[in-house]
C-alpha cells in the first residue's frame, strides 16, 4: 500500500509514522507513506495556499489550484484508488471503513486547514470524505494520522501476532474482552482464575462471554449490527 498525505503543515506528521508499529510496517515494506508539503505545488509567489472567501466572512479557504496540481501529479505516478478528504462532515470513520480501505492499493489523503478547502476540490477531485468524529479540529493532520493508523495496522504482517487485529474491539461487532499480564497477584489485585487455568476452551468461552457482557454494558447499540466488518 502507498499513502500520500497532502498537508499545509507536514511537520505535524513528522513523528507519527516514525515510531513503533507504523515505523516497522514501513521498514518491512508493507506500506510506504509520503507526507507532502502542499506549498510545493503553490503557484503564488509567497507560496500561499489559502485566500479570502468569495462573499466575505471570517477565515481563509484553501485554494483549488495547488491541490489540483498535487493530485494530478500523484495520479500520474500510480493508480490511485481513493482520494480522501478529511472533513468533519464526511462519512464517520468506523472499523468497517478501515477494513475496506485496508484492501486498497494506493490512497491520497488531503488534510484541510483554516476554514477548509474550496468546494470545487470536493466536487471534482475527491472520491471520499472521512470524519473522525463529531467535533472540529484545527487541521486534518491528526485525522489523517488516525485514519492511516487504523488502516495500516490491518495490513497483513503489520502486527506481530496475525490474529491480534481480529480480536480487537469492533472487528466482530463486539468490544474486546479485558486483558491481564504478570504479576498474577499485584498487592491483592488478582487476575481472573480461568486465565491461569491453562484450559484454552474455557478461556475462549470466558473471553467470548466478557466481550458480550462488555458490549451489552458499554455499547449496546453495537449488538445485532452486522456492518462493522464489511462496509
Ligand atoms: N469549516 C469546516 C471546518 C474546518 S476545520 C466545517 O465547519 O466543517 C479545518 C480542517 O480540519 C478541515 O478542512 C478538515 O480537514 C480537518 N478536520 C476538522 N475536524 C475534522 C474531523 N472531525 N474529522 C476529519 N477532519 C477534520
Amino acid at each position: 500500500m502507498h499513502i500520500d498525505i497532502l498537508s499545509a503543515v507536514p511537520r505535524l506528521l513528522d513523528s507519527w509514522f516514525e515510531e513503533s508499529i507504523l515505523k516497522r510496517a514501513q521498514s518491512k515494506g508493507l506500506v510506504e507513506i509520503e507526507v507532502h508539503d502542499l506549498r510545493i505545488w503553490s503557484t503564488d509567489k509567497h507560496k500561499r495556499l489559502d485566500d479570502y472567501p468569495f462573499g466575505g466572512g471570517a477565515g481563509m479557504v484553501m485554494s483549488v489550484v495547488p491541490i489540483h496540481r498535487a493530485i494530478t501529479e500523484l495520479r500520474a505516478k500510480r493508480t490511485v484508488d481513493e482520494v480522501i478528504y478529511m472533513s468533519p462532515d464526511g462519512e464517520l470513520l468506523s472499523q468497517g471503513l478501515a477494513n475496506s480501505l485496508s484492501l486498497k492499493g494506493n490512497l491520497i489523503i488531503l488534510c484541510g486547514h483554516y476554514k477548509g478547502v474550496d468546494e470545487r476540490v470536493r466536487e471534482h477531485l475527491i472520491t471520499r470524505e472521512v470524519s473522525i468524529g463529531d467535533y472540529v479540529l484545527s487541521g486534518g493532520e491528526l485525522a489523517a494520522a488516525v485514519l492511516s493508523d487504523a488502516v495500516i495496522r490491518l495490513l497483513p504482517g503489520v502486527l506481530g501476532d496475525e490474529t491480534s487485529a481480529l480480536s480487537d474491539s469492533f472487528q466482530d461487532g463486539l468490544l474486546a474482552p479485558p486483558d491481564y499480564t504478570r504479576p498474577a497477584d499485584y498487592q491483592g489485585w488478582t487476575v481472573p482464575e480461568v486465565l491461569l487455568s491453562g484450559h484454552q476452551a474455557r478461556i475462549e468461552a470466558w473471553r467470548a462471554e466478557q466481550a458480550q457482557e462488555r458490549t451489552r454494558q458499554r455499547r449496546p447499540g453495537l449488538l445485532g449490527r452486522s456492518d462493522e466488518t464489511g462496509a
